[in-house]
């Protein structure tokens, strides 16, 4: 047996002989409450890993976004960047975790934030949703560095925050300061919960947007005198139910997205307030009678790499304006809210190369190339970072994220550990003199 193979199988060693490190790693992760919003505890999980990498030689350094959307003093977005630079210059991968988690909700049968063990799973809010993945990321590059000390190139861990509400505070703000360039980070794989044998390559599109329509206000009793906004927006739901969601149904994608049914475009009418605004909390009287003047709609609009965004945006003009032309008082604003182009990373990038190799060797089946039907991180990366050589992978169930009793299996993480440890070995290029 060569140099190599002895130390690609005590690489595995030391990954299987890590796992109530990795285990206590994700429960501490846990325990520290980051709930997004409001984004409690950013600069305690940041000190977290702070304390344990820089142990491990990693150079650490902390960003705060100030000024970013949701940055305040009560509430500061902190994120972390660790760096280990090996003995010899070479490309960097960087692993990239979202360190805040969605609020719990009803329905848990174990405490959320007690990080409980159960049945060879770890329990918690965040445990699949990413602190699973964060830490088998991190057990996975110190097993790496501890057997192949003289590597080439650089390993980043960052953990960034606000993911879940757009990430305009992590990823976003660390890419417009340049730590995605390609210049210094050439690889990134986020370990987003897709399960240890699949790679998402990339999302669809997103466009959202606030149509609203105009009345004219009179007393209730006497509707005739005014005009119903409300009755206005009824028609452009009737529109779209009419032509525009079947329209929707016929647009198939050759993305693979995952679940099938998003591999569509898809609309959701998000939210639709009309008139009056709904009485305080507490308040027993009845409404006061009004034709409602204004009503607004906000729209989620998912799309394909197949459609363009300027087609996304006229295809909703075009309903607007039929409805416009059967109703003679109908007026109507369309505003754009925000917008993100598909993206897909090309099959063959070398990061997703490596991963499918590490897939089959270290879980021993054919990877699933999948992509997402919502966003995520990636967006920025890609964006403002102009990175494409990049993908999720991790540990734990998709749809397990933002569920009540939310867990994550113990040796997902360790398989998925030993496929980004074998990616790096890969990705480093890692060859018999290393
Ligand atoms: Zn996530």
């Amino acid at each position: 047996m060569s140099g190599l193979e002895n130390r690609l199988i005590a690489l595995r060693e030391t990954i299987d002989a890590a796992k109530d490190d990795l285990v206590a790693l994700t429960q501490s992760l846990i325990q520290l409450p980051t709930v997004n919003p409001p984004g409690d505890g950013y600069l305690a999980i940041c000190e977290l890993l702070d304390a344990r990498l820089s142990k491990r030689g990693f150079n650490i350094e902390r960003v705060r976004a100030t000024g970013a959307l949701g940055d305040s003093d009560q509430y500061p977005r902190w994120n972390i960047i660790a760096r280990h630079e090996g003995r010899h210059s070479g490309e960097c991968v960087h692993f990239n975790s979202h360190t805040d988690v969605v609020d719990t909700g009803d329905g848990w049968t174990v405490d959320p934030f007690a990080g409980v063990v159960k049945d060879d799973k770890v329990y918690g809010r965040g445990a699949c949703d990413m602190k699973g993945g964060l830490a088998a990321s991190i057990i996975a590059a110190e097993a790496f560095i501890e057997i192949f000390p003289n590597y080439a190139g650089a390993i980043e861990i960052s953990g960034t925050c606000d993911e879940e509400s757009g990430g305009f505070g992590g990823v976003a703000y660390l890419a417009e300061k340049g730590w995605f360039n390609p210049e210094r980070v050439q690889h990134v794989i986020i370990p987003e919960p897709l399960n240890k044998d699949r790679i998402c390559l990339g999302h669809r599109g997103v466009l959202w947007t606030e149509v609203e329509t105009f009345g004219h206000i009179a007393h209730g009793s006497m509707p005739f005198l005014g005009d119903c906004a409300v009755r206005h927006m009824g028609a452009v739901v009737s529109a779209f139910e009419e032509n525009l969601f079947p329209e929707l149904a016929k647009k198939h994608t050759e993305m693979p997205v995952v679940p099938d049914g998003a591999r569509q475009s898809t609309l959701n009418i998000n939210s639709i307030h009309g008139g009056q605004n709904e009485p305080e909390h507490g308040y027993t009287g009845l409404p006061s009678a009004l034709v409602p003047d204004r009503c607004r709609m906000v729209l989620d609009r998912r799309f394909l790499m197949e459609e363009s965004l300027e087609d996304v945006r006229s295809e909703l003009h075009d309903v607007l304006e039929a409805v416009s032309e059967k109703r003679d008082t109908f007026r109507y604003e369309l505003r754009e809210m925000f917008s993100v182009l598909p993206t897909m990373t090309d099959k063959n990038a070398p990061v997703v190369e490596a991963v499918a190799a590490a897939i089959r060797s270290e879980v021993g089946c054919e990877p699933d190339y999948v992509v997402s039907p919502g966003t995520y991180d990636q967006k920025h990366i890609d964006r403002i970072g102009r990175l494409k050589n990049c993908i999720a992978y991790g540990p734990g169930i998709l749809d397990l994220a933002h569920q009540p009793d939310e867990y994550v299996g113990i040796e997902d993480m360790i398989d998925s550990a030993k496929v980004m440890a074998q990616s790096l070995v890969t990705l480093l290029k890692i060859n018999e003199g290393s």
